[in-house]
């Protein structure tokens, strides 16, 4: 451990730098005055970054910790950010905005505002970062109404709360009994410590691709036998794309300690989903934008001053002028810089007056990267990134998700009680998985946690999120969480909750606890559910199920690896460009996943289906003629009596006067004509002049809008030169009327109706994985292509090559792996031994000699592999072989072993192995006796000091070895010898 102490050159960011050559190293930053921790990293490894905030003058300890290793130096740097105290303030609200239809949404999401990923009947909420993001609105003529002032107040007030609730409650109902929100050290940190204390569980797993603040992505395994590559399906449960939602990495985390309690505690439920699935917990994939998010968090509520108030400058030892800006705590987004440089830092970008840069790791996912619901410039709060997956945050749960077969995933956010699942384009129909368990899964969860279950785009219209990829890549169902809503929007008819009328980012902490054990008043009252802890049970059970999911079976040598792969391009969405769609761009994809055979040689291996649901269902459909030529019109300003529109100040007035009225046919298909589309467009000179448009379909075809005309599609954009309404398939065809409203226009426009042709037909195909047999370095001794759907398993064979090839040629360290794990079958059966086992030998010390892991064990039998395949059981007296026994007899052979028994064909006896015929069998012994129980036939011969033990089935040998020879003199007594560790025979 060494220690240094330093003085804060200013006051802002202060951030320590560790690199070692190896070992594991934490640092931390502590206040010398208080002992509290200013800043802390506690990852894997030897580098490390800990940063923080920091007034001028203030007295600090730097410490560096080698937990494990021999690497004697340690680089460290500190480097401080001074933040302007003088720096304006921008206040962040939460406001409520006006959606009255789809295309109010998808305008507004097309701003590039802060999405709260939260709304309701007819509207969605913003975060407000300052006067220029109301300007926005009021530009695009969206009404809103603020609902939080200044979120920085109501977030004070949670940290106070937070406060109370730590004092009066000792130990929360979680399972890590905490009582406030962890930060990024609390996570690394706690982490490490589940793999230290339950090494036969739990796994630390670092992601490959460092944050631009240099920090390691970390998660951890957890399942029965951990570090084996055993092929079970797996969970993956993970948090905070989003900086701010601090609960979306409690609730993983808490999960993790679900599962590690459940364990040592003997849970049934838990034991047995452990035994069949593999948990994967992400708590924090964006640790820098957390960092930033979650530093400023405490510090607000702690700083002189309460954390609050407005600048003062010139207070220097006071740092409640950077705190009281708000900015920071509400961060979305991860901490890029520029879009040509991939560089980053969220706390030198905050200083620097660029707090508004950064990419939504939300929105940078692959699939369907670049179209709607997304932003375009980096300063918009739901920016795309330069390119799909250019992020280190998506890159990472790319690796880890194209490494494993994840079955199931769920990302957590906040803040709408929702569970949403795919398509995040309704233009996109249902996925083909919809009525095939996805729809099911994420039903069955909200029944616990009381959200809502539905598809991505009910919400808003979004690409390049999470689900978008994984599913459309793997197969594995995918499914965003937003946890949290304070206040339930209710049906007052039916008493359903139809939405969320009020939730939080990061509520107190108290309120983040009943979301988890089901205590809110949805999850409580209304459904009688058990919250996040419930549903993330349902998912692992799911996970589990095998009927939702594929599996190949089979045998092969044990210490091979099975290598599943498959190796595809991925779409992006046609790539918005100033709003105009352009090119399809395409990536590459490559699912890689493998298993290592046991030591039994047998295999199963739980994976997603061959074929991608990107391509599984049919888009787009053949083309049965030309679309119909364009109709072109135009129309001007003007007022009575001129033939023109007069400007009206409002979008959607009813007033002949303020508006041009333009009819047209919509033609049906048939007879050589094919419109999959139309779209009706007006364009002007410039951008200071504002027409405004709605669609309608002439329901009665009488030329003028009236009562039963619907409205079709309306656009009313501000600050633009143009207006565009498109309507695909299905469509009624017939007559429609363009109605374009003069909100401020002195230009006249003009306007086109053109129709397009269906999207290029692909139809559905078939995948298949390419599965190869390797030897432990990686040579592939034999492929196959495998095809499996959903709810199907499949034996595997692999004939001969695999085997012989890697026993025969590049077997060693095959073998070598085989013998770490199974006996070896040397010096055959002689005297009271069974290759390594023997007779007589207590349990205890037989296992000591062994050596090896059991297989299982119970009712008094050890279970072991043998090298080559088969196993070996030794077997110790029961309390059914004690029966009728003499106390004598009983002490003789107490705790010792009174059976050996193998399946192994390496084995011989009397030149008899398994496999021998039983025909040959009876030749070969005298005065055996035969007796039937259950559905096999043994047979026993007399030795010197043993008896020897033949266990047959359909005519041939599959079991042979040892057995007490007192216990065995009679024929009553064999079989109660056979019976005594299964009623149904050994
Ligand atoms: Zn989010």
């Amino acid at each position: 451990m060494a220690r240094r102490s330093f003085t804060a050159p200013s006051s802002g960011w202060v951030a320590a730098r560790l690199e070692a050559d190896s070992g594991d190293w934490d640092l931390g930053l502590f206040d010398q005055a208080t002992g509290s921790r200013v800043a802390g990293g506690s990852s894997l490894g030897a580098s490390e970054v800990a940063s923080g905030l920091a007034a001028r003058g203030q007295e600090l300890t730097l410490q560096a910790c080698r937990r494990s290793g021999t690497a004697e130096d340690a680089k460290i740097t500190v480097d401080a950010t001074a933040i302007d105290p003088d720096a304006k303030v921008e206040r962040s609200s939460l406001v409520r905005v006006s959606t009255p239809n789809r295309d109010r949404k998808t305008e507004l999401t097309n701003l590039g505002l802060d999405m709260a990923e939260h709304g309701g009947p007819g509207y969605l909420e913003v975060v407000l970062h300052g006067a220029d993001d109301a300007d926005k609105l009021r530009e695009a003529k969206f009404a809103f109404t603020t609902e939080e002032r200044d979120l920085a107040v109501t977030d004070q007030a949670a940290r106070e709360a937070d406060a109370r609730f730590a004092q009066r409650v000792r130990a929360s109902a979680l399972p890590s009994q905490r009582t406030s929100y962890r930060t990024l050290a609390d996570y690394t940190m706690e982490m490490k410590r589940l793999a230290e204390q339950n090494p036969d569980i739990v796994k630390s797993i670092s992601l490959p691709f460092k944050t631009y603040e240099g920090r390691t992505v970390e998660g951890i395994e957890i399942t029965e036998d951990v570090d084996r590559r055993d092929g079970k399906p797996v969970f993956l449960n993970m948090g905070v794309h989003h900086a701010r939602e601090w609960p979306a990495g409690e609730h993983p985390m808490e999960w993790a300690y679900e599962l590690v309690n459940g364990y040592k505690a003997n849970n049934p439920r838990v034991r047995n989903l452990m035994g069949r699935a593999r948990t994967v917990v992400v708590p924090i994939i964006n640790p820098d934008g957390f960092n930033h998010s979650r530093t400023r968090g405490t510090a607000a509520a702690s700083g002189p001053g309460g954390g609050r108030g407005a600048p003062n400058p010139g207070q220097e030892n006071e740092i409640v002028n950077i705190l009281s800006n708000p900015t920071g705590e509400y961060r979305r987004k991860n901490c890029r810089l520029a879009d040509n440089s991939e560089s980053g830092n969220c706390d030198a970008a905050f200083a620097a007056g660029l707090a508004a840069t950064g990419v939504d790791p939300n929105r940078n996912y692959g699939g369907l990267w670049g179209g709607p619901g997304a932003g375009e410039g980096i300063t918009d709060e739901t920016y795309r990134g330069p390119g799909p997956f250019s992020e280190p945050e998506t890159k990472n749960v790319k690796d880890l998700v194209s490494k494993r077969q994840v079955t199931t995933l769920i990302t957590n956010h906040t803040f709408s009680d929702l569970i949403l699942r795919p398509p995040g384009l309704q233009s996109l129909g249902d996925p083909p998985d919809e009525n095939r368990g996805y729809k099911a899964l994420g039903d069955a969860m909200a029944a616990e946690n009381g959200y809502l279950s539905q598809k991505g785009f009910e919400l808003y219209d979004t690409t390049g999120t999470t689900e978008d990829w994984s599913y459309g890549a793997t197969g594995g169902f995918g499914f965003t969480f937003e946890i949290g809503c304070t206040e339930p929007t209710i049906n007052e008819e039916s008493g359903e909750k139809v939405g969320c009328d009020q939730g939080h980012f990061h509520p107190p902490y108290a309120e983040m606890v009943k979301e988890y054990e089901g205590n809110t008043t949805r999850s409580d009252e209304t459904r009688d559910g058990q919250g996040n802890r419930e549903a993330y049970f349902i998912a692992l059970e799911s996970t589990a199920n095998s009927n939702r999911h594929s599996v190949i079976a089979g045998d092969a040598p044990s210490g091979a690896v099975l290598r599943l792969k498959k190796s595809f391009k991925t779409k992006t969405s046609p790539v918005l460009r100033g709003g105009e769609e352009t090119e399809v761009q395409e990536f590459d994809d490559n699912l890689d996943t493998t298993l290592r055979v046991g030591g039994t040689g047998l295999f199963e291996w739980h994976i997603n289906p061959s074929t991608r649901p990107d391509v599984a269902k049919t888009r787009g459909r053949p083309r049965q003629g030309e679309p119909s030529p364009k109709v072109d019109f135009s129309g001007s300003p003007g007022g009575p009596p001129a033939d023109g529109a007069t400007p009206s100040g409002d979008a959607n007035s009813e007033e002949p006067v303020f508006h041009n009225e333009h009819v047209f046919q919509v033609p049906a298909n048939g007879g050589g004509v094919d419109n999959a589309e139309f779209t009706v467009r007006i364009e002007w000179a410039t951008i200071t002049s504002d027409w405004d448009t709605r669609l309608y379909r002439d329901a009665n075809s009488n030329g003028i809008v009236d009562g039963g005309d619907p409205v079709v599609g309306t656009s009313q954009q501000g600050t633009t030169d143009f207006e565009q309404i498109s309507l695909a398939e299905p469509y009624t065809p017939g007559q429609y009327i363009f109605r374009v409203n003069n909100f401020a226009a002195t230009e006249a426009y003009t306007g086109t109706v053109t129709f397009q042709s269906p999207p290029p037909f692909q139809p559905a195909i078939q995948e298949r994985w390419t599965l190869t047999c390797e030897t432990p370095e990686g040579r592939a001794r034999t492929t196959q292509q495998v095809l499996i759907d959903r709810n199907q398993s499949k034996p595997i064979d692999f004939g001969s090559a695999c085997p012989r090839s890697i026993s025969a040629n590049a077997g060693l360290d095959a073998l070598a792996f085989a013998r770490r794990t199974c006996l070896a079958p040397r010096r055959g059966i002689r005297g009271k031994r069974v290759g390594p086992a023997a007779l007589s030998r207590t349990r205890a010390r037989q296992r000591r000699i062994l050596r090896r892991p059991r297989l299982k064990s119970r009712k008094g039998i050890d279970r072991y592999c043998v090298i080559g395949g088969g196993t070996l059981r030794a077997g110790y007296p029961t309390r059914r072989l004690n029966a009728g026994m003499s106390s004598r007899a009983r002490k003789r052979i107490r705790k010792r072993a009174v059976l050996a028994i193998s399946t192994s064909k390496r084995f011989r006896l009397r030149k008899l192995r398994v496999g021998s015929r039983t025909r040959t069998l009876r030749k070969r012994l005298k005065g055996e006796r035969r007796i039937r129980v259950g559905k096999n036939v043994w047979y026993t011969d007399g030795a010197k000091r043993t008896r020897l033990l033949f266990r047959t089935r359909r005519g041939r040998v599959r079991e042979l070895g040892l057995g007490n020879k007192r216990l065995t003199t009679t024929r009553r007594g064999t079989v109660r010898f056979l019976r005594a560790w299964d009623r149904r025979g050994l």
